[in-house]
């Protein structure tokens, strides 16, 4: 089909995810050590309250399912716009330390990929 016979809609790229070869390590680590964290339920309430999010496009329940999907490439960039005041904490039903969350989330995500700088150079 040409771009001139779509009658101004554009057809998506697929966006599926293979979670047989995503890498849920980091996800897995983090709900071990912040056990709280599996009890989220994705409503958002984190997110309405987010203080980065009011200013950017800072996401933090893109980030949570980016995280629980495997998608880290681009992760750490997503994470720089958060100011770690705990308002997402507070606003959580569940009691989700979701700053805890993203603090380990930008410590691991810096082991990940000094792993991935190393096994590139030996390549
Ligand atoms: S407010 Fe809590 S339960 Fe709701 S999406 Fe955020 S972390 Fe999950
Ligand atoms: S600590 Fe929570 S509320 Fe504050 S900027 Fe980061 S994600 Fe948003």
């Amino acid at each position: 089909m040409t771009e001139n016979n779509l009658f101004g809609y554009k057809i998506s790229k697929p966006r599926s995810i293979s979670m047989d070869s995503a890498d849920l390590s980091l996800a897995h680590e983090i709900l071990d050590k912040i056990p709280t964290f599996r009890l989220c339920i994705s409503c958002g309430g984190c997110t309405s309250a987010c203080t980065a999010g009011n200013f950017t496009d800072f996401n933090i329940r893109r980030v949570n399912l980016m995280l629980r999907r495997g998608q880290l490439e681009t992760l750490s960039k997503e994470l720089k716009d958060c100011m770690f005041c705990g308002k997402c904490y507070l606003a959580c039903p569940h009691g989700v330390n979701t700053r805890n969350v993203i603090l380990m989330m930008k410590e691991l995500l810096y082991e990940w990929e000094q792993n991935i700088d190393r096994r590139t150079e030996k390549l």
